[in-house]
């Protein structure tokens, strides 16, 4: 097949023609490589990182430190940590019947990659895979979102003043772009966005039967019962729930609240929300926005939809259109068939749903699709083992949300709708790597024995 027509070829090519240079580099060397992105990220271009983030969608300095800068430099750090063992020829045992040969598997770098990232976390959902491929020894392609252009330009500068274009080049642009990269053979493609987007990914990676982590989306429930301090869960959930504006895939879109605590749950989320945010958070340096109209008019749809079922405003509901403002709001009584219970939310906007009995929760959430985050709130131990050995979901926290996230030591993805593959620390090495099966022969002999012709001895041997 010909891709000379292919916008992207030629870089393409050149990384192709690359990567067993770049495979071959050695430990050192990809030390010497996350060093440099490193120092850009904290050093050099700090600056220009926040101003840029905050140009996107009036992320706070401090909270583009803590959810952007932070956790990537914690990934580079865990990485240069713990490559050299990663790197490692891996033993395993032969089998008795093996017998003179021994076995162990390496992890070779896949090739030539893509990463095609999200808005939400623009430079931690790019940089952070990056990391992963970048210790596993691969050529990258990166495709960030078209919609956060300001970060893009800062990503574009650090990626062009540290690396060749034939090892790691950043492309600006938008479907159209990542369709046109999509055509490519590459040899694993790491997607970060919405299912229905990781649908189209993994069909066009099929055509050449690339590998895909594709981390997704979808509705991930909160869950608080009547043992837990309810002033303290509150002030966890409202932190998960509107940091970044809501726009994180793992934030808790809907909750499940005791039927009996409704009222004080509500009272709780008001106060805690006037201490995050002032009275009017319209007015708060701690608050973002949605990240553009068109979000917006999407998260306004939702509100004008869930009025017209007659649910409940419990809290918040104003917006401004000028500046993409949703109040942190709060709704109850709302019907399944509402736009808010059906689709994923990533925006201000909060859920209530009440409970009577446990089971009622596992059975509902059982009827919708994996979710990527489930939580659960509760000083109980048999209503948490219960939570969560009857229901499935990427990853989960007890007794507080999102901050699962920040462990390197734990995988991080969904299931299935809300995703396929894992990242982070070792996970995302491995999402990077082939794991290359290597056994030798010392001796003479071996299963030889075995060869043609079965004589009627050799048969009784294999009985
Ligand atoms: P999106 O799927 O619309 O876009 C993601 C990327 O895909 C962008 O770079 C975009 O240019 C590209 N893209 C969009 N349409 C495409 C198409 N038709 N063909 C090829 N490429 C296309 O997602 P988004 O709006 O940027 O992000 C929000 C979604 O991402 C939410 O569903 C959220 O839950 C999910 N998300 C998941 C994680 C995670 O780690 N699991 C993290 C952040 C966001």
């Amino acid at each position: 097949m010909s891709y000379m027509g292919n916008p992207f070829y030629n870089v393409f090519n050149s990384q192709k023609s690359n990567q067993f240079a770049v495979a071959k580099a050695s430990y050192k060397k990809r030390i010497n490589k996350l060093n440099a992105l490193k120092n850009a990220i904290e050093n050099t271009y700090k600056d220009a990182i926040r101003e840029a983030i905050y140009a996107d969608f009036k992320k706070p300095y401090a909270e583009t430190d803590l959810t952007e800068i932070y956790p990537v430099i914690g990934d580079i750090k865990f990485a240069k940590q713990h490559l050299k063992s990663w790197m490692k020829r891996q033993k395993v045992e032969t089998p008795l019947a093996l017998l003179g040969s021994s076995s162990w598997y390496i992890y070779e770098p896949k090739g030539v990659c893509l990463i095609i990232s999200p808005w939400n976390f623009p430079l931690n959902l790019t940089f952070g895979p990056l990391v992963s491929a970048i210790a596993a020894g691969n050529t990258v392609i990166i495709k960030p979102s078209e919609m956060t252009p300001h970060i893009s330009k800062v990503m574009k500068a650090i990626i062009s003043e540290l690396f060749s274009e034939n090892e790691v080049a950043l492309i600006e642009g938008d479907v159209k772009a990542s369709q046109a990269l999509l055509e490519l053979p590459f040899n694993h493609i790491f997607f970060t966005g919405s299912p229905q987007v990781g649908k189209i990914v993994m069909k066009a990676a099929s055509n050449h039967l690339a590998s895909v982590t594709l981390e997704l989306g979808g509705k991930s429930p909160a869950i608080i019962d009547d043992t837990i301090n309810l002033k303290r869960a509150v002030k966890r959930l409202v932190w998960g729930k509107f940091v970044n504006n809501g726009q994180t895939c793992i934030a808790p879109d809907y909750v499940f609240i005791k039927a009996s605590l409704k009222d004080v749950f509500i009272a709780e989320i008001r106060k805690q929300l006037q201490k995050f945010y002032s009275t009017n958070a319209e007015t708060s340096d701690s608050y973002s926005r949605i990240v553009n109209k068109k979000h917006f008019n999407r998260l306004v749809s939702y509100l004008q939809d869930a009025k017209s079922h007659s649910a409940t405003i419990e809290i918040g509901g104003q917006t401004n259109q000028d500046d993409c403002y949703i109040a942190p709001t709060v709704v109850s009584n709302l019907p399944e068939d509402s736009l808010l219970m059906q689709e994923e939310i990533f925006g201000p906007i909060l859920p209530i749903k009440v409970y009577e009995n446990i089971d009622e929760v596992i059975t509902y959430i059982n009827t919708k699709e994996k979710p990527l985050a489930l939580y659960i709130y509760s000083k109980h131990k048999r209503t948490i083992d219960k939570v969560i050995s009857n229901t499935r979901a990427g990853t989960s926290c007890i007794n507080n949300n999102v901050v699962q996230y920040s462990n390197h030591n734990l995988p991080f993805g969904g299931s299935n709708n809300s995703g396929i593959g894992k990242s982070h620390g070792y996970f995302g090495f491995q999402e990077f790597s082939n794991m290359r099966s290597v056994m030798k022969q010392h001796t003479k002999g071996s299963v030889e024995f075995l060869f043609p012709p079965y004589t009627t001895l050799k048969q009784k041997i294999v009985d």
